[in-house]
């Protein structure tokens, strides 16, 4: 039988009562979701499922991420509401690739771990299974694993074996709509130029995970726990000086009380050069590779390969400062002597990240 996997928490509950009620039967997953968005989302929760498959010895197949094709298919349904016709497309589409892979396998019979999430309309499913399966020659199995208290036992087992949780369902236009509903920040769509990974990323989660896995590996003892904190995304920095645009580099967890500001260094501190307006501040590059160890010879340097998130973290305490400071701090290659602007589009918001601590 193949089965199709959409994510671990739906596979591992799902794959369970599988080999239960078909002990028979040689189960064999098949990874296949290019409505995944963004590609890192992809990997994370593929990376969980090839633990789960790992932990229930069932072989896992990765079907192509072939997330034009995905596109095309749902141009123009972009805008449905999740459960609407987009999703029918979804399903239709996820189901047809996994029938085709079944009948080229030979198997003869297949189905979905989508079966099985809250989330999903079993009607919708049912139908696109079977209009599938008559194409392909080959049997669709529907199995009801929700009824009675499945839903929880999923959770429960999801909670025991410490699956990868995500928080939407998958694409982008289900997530930019679940994120303004929770009137929340996309976070997840955000990734520097930089590729400095950002607290609360799928970038993080995706480090952590990995090390999660090295961690079995080696039977070393550890534990998820949720930690709640203050996040931080800039949305756009930009400084001009004189008109003219000069590289800056805008230190985390600096905010504007507005978006914009504009004035001239006033007074100096020490290393930081005071702005007479919005609290804003700037360093020298030469500074702040005393402060951070580094030697970078240009901001723009900086810029493209910054050092990590909690390296730069520090400077605000190196400088003397309150570490709750949420003053603009520009790094630059010379102090501006006159006639500053400043565009500083960034969020400072309360959010809840998992991490992974190593017990005994
Ligand atoms: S909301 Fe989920 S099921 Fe619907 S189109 Fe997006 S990824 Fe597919």
């Amino acid at each position: 039988m193949l089965v199709h996997i959409c994510c671990s928490v739906d596979s591992h509950y799902f794959l369970q009562k599988l080999q239960a009620d078909y002990p028979d039967e040689k189960l064999t997953g098949f990874f296949y979701d290019p409505n995944i968005h963004p590609y890192s989302e992809y990997y994370l929760r593929l990376l969980d499922v090839r633990r789960s498959c790992k932990m229930l010895g069932i072989d896992l197949i990765e079907g192509e991420y072939d997330v034009e094709n995905w596109l095309e298919a749902i141009r123009g349904l972009e805008h449905e509401p999740e459960k609407g016709a987009r999703c029918s497309v979804c399903f239709d589409r996820r189901f047809e690739i996994t029938a085709k892979k079944a009948s080229e396998l030979g198997e003869s019979v297949f189905t979905s771990t989508l079966l099985t999430s809250p989330k999903k309309s079993l009607r919708q499913l049912q139908h696109a299974g079977d209009t599938l399966a008559e194409k392909f020659g080959i049997e669709f199995i529907a199995p009801d694993y929700r009824k009675a208290s499945g839903t929880q036992e999923q959770n429960i087992l999801a909670k025991e074996d410490a699956l990868y949780r995500q928080d939407y369902c998958g694409c982008l236009f289900g997530l930019t709509m679940q994120r303004e509903q929770q009137q929340k920040l996309a976070d997840e769509l955000f990734v520097p130029l930089s590729g400095q990974i950002q607290p609360e990323s799928i970038e993080e989660r995706v480090e952590m995970y990995e090390e999660r896995w090295q961690l079995e590996e080696q039977d070393i003892p550890y534990r998820i726990v949720k930690q709640r904190f203050l996040n931080w995304r800039l949305k756009t920095g930009l400084l001009r000086v004189r008109k003219q645009v000069v590289a800056a580099h805008f230190l985390p967890y600096s905010t504007l009380k507005g978006e914009y500001s504009r004035g001239k260094i006033e007074y100096t501190t020490g290393d930081l050069h005071h702005m007479n307006r919005d609290e804003v501040k700037f360093i020298t590059l030469e500074t702040y590779n005393r402060l951070v160890e580094s030697c970078y010879n240009t901001v723009i340097e900086l810029i493209f390969s910054p050092p990590p998130f909690e390296k730069e973290l520090q400077i605000r305490t190196q400088l003397g400062m309150s570490p709750y400071d949420l003053s603009a701090i520009l790094v630059v290659e010379e102090i501006p002597s006159n006639k500053i602007e400043i565009l500083c589009q960034s969020e400072v918001y309360s959010d809840v990240r998992e991490i992974l601590i190593r017990t005994s």
